[in-house]
């Protein structure tokens, strides 16, 4: 058996290497390294993928959050909400931009915001709601556009676990994660669903405007050079990470099958164990699984974790403290009473090893081992 890793991206890489060294001498060759023509080709081949009218690239997926934030030019003060259960990059970027995020609850199954405790948060200064579609599924979009609606607040969706991932409404035609709000942002760090070779971002809109001003402030409010309409930021996609992604592009369908694939084979190995929970798939979404985490319900996790370490396995904690409870952000914390069960999630949760490369033998050792843990 090869040996277990949380993500395995050496072997990816192998599986490709040829078009991917090919796609970066080409780069190095042309010495285009800002700017290059692969930047515009990877941005006109991602909006096509995702069936939106723009995609603007940038740095990587913190930056999409703050350009696409402070695109919308709210008066300072204005509140966020954002789930408490994220990583820190949904509440940085809201600060700054010199906004408050306010934080709300989890649906404990399925690990995305609960909009009933959102819309409880939203107060006359509430401008606008980050749903992140957490570990690679969708937040309930229908829900989040309709207490939007409701309350006159932007969306901007924090995308950068769920690259790929298909939200259904009710009726009609499937609608990628991140193309549903008024702006979209994903990451492109390595591990993610469509990971690059470094940092990457990208803001997915189809409102001209918000495209518009996004990518004005991008690239230090410059529409044309040297011109300075307003005060932006330096950031930029690679041509080098761009011409990687094209690559990669045509491949996320594949990677996010293998994904899936992954994850069923788990649910299969590890469907009848007592004590643990495995993770939910809702209908109104498509799970890209950039994680399988489970709910350690009996015992302790930690000792879980440490049982597997032993046997070869590395798990992660996604996230060990909410941001509620971490010291940056604890003076944006109103009131912690109806945070319970993202701090109950945060105690319980385990992510198990996913990426592209699992095999069905590596997942049934890991199964086995669960399985022998709590006998
Ligand atoms: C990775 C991640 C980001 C930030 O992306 P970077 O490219 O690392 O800046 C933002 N939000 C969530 C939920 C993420 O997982």
């Amino acid at each position: 058996m090869k040996p277990i890793c949380m993500v395995d991206l050496q072997t990816q890489y192998a599986s490709i290497k040829e078009e991917i060294d090919t796609a970066i001498q080409e780069v190095v060759s042309s010495a285009q390294y800002i700017k290059g023509p692969q930047v515009k080709q990877f941005e006109e081949a991602v909006a096509k993928y995702m069936g939106v009218k723009y995609a603007i690239s940038c740095a990587n997926g913190t930056d999409a959050l703050i350009i696409a934030l402070k695109s919308l030019d709210l008066p300072a003060g204005s509140e966020v909400i954002v789930p408490s259960f994220t990583f820190a990059a949904t509440a940085e970027a809201a600060i700054y931009c010199g906004l408050i995020p306010v934080f709300a609850d989890i649906d404990p199954g399925l690990f995305t915001i609960d909009i009933n405790h959102a819309e409880k948060l939203v107060t006359s200064k509430t401008k606008a709601i980050i749903p992140v579609h957490l570990f690679g599924q969708c937040a309930d979009m229908t829900r989040i556009l309709r207490l939007a609606n409701k309350h006159k607040l932007y969306v901007i969706e924090d995308a950068a676990q769920a690259m790929g991932a298909a939200h259904h409404f009710p009726c009609g035609t499937p609608h990628k994660g991140g193309t549903l709000g008024n702006i979209g942002c994903t990451s492109f760090f390595p591990s993610k669903n469509l990971g690059c070779f470094g940092d990457g971002g990208c803001i997915f809109t189809n409102d001209d405007i918000f495209a518009q001003k996004c990518r004005l402030i991008a690239n230090h409010g410059m529409a044309v050079k040297y011109e300075h309409e307003i005060p932006g930021v330096n950031s930029r996609l690679d041509t080098i990470q761009a011409a990687i992604l094209n690559v990669k592009l045509k491949y996320l369908d594949n990677y996010i099958s293998a994904r899936q694939k992954a994850a069923s084979h788990y649910n299969e190995e590890l469907k009848k164990v007592k004590g643990i929970k495995l993770p939910e798939k809702v209908k109104t979404s498509t799970h890209t699984y950039n994680q399988y985490s489970i709910i350690v319900e009996k015992g302790n996790r930690d000792e879980l974790k440490k049982y597997l370490e032993d046997k070869g396995i590395p798990t992660m904690i996604y996230y060990p403290k909410a941001l509620h409870q971490q010291k940056a952000f604890v003076q944006y914390v109103i009131d912690t009473k109806h945070l319970k069960n993202t701090e109950m999630i945060c105690g319980k949760i385990l992510s198990l090893p996913m990426h592209t490369e699992l095999d069905e033998e590596q997942i049934k050792y890991i199964a086995d081992c669960i399985i022998q843990f709590f006998k």
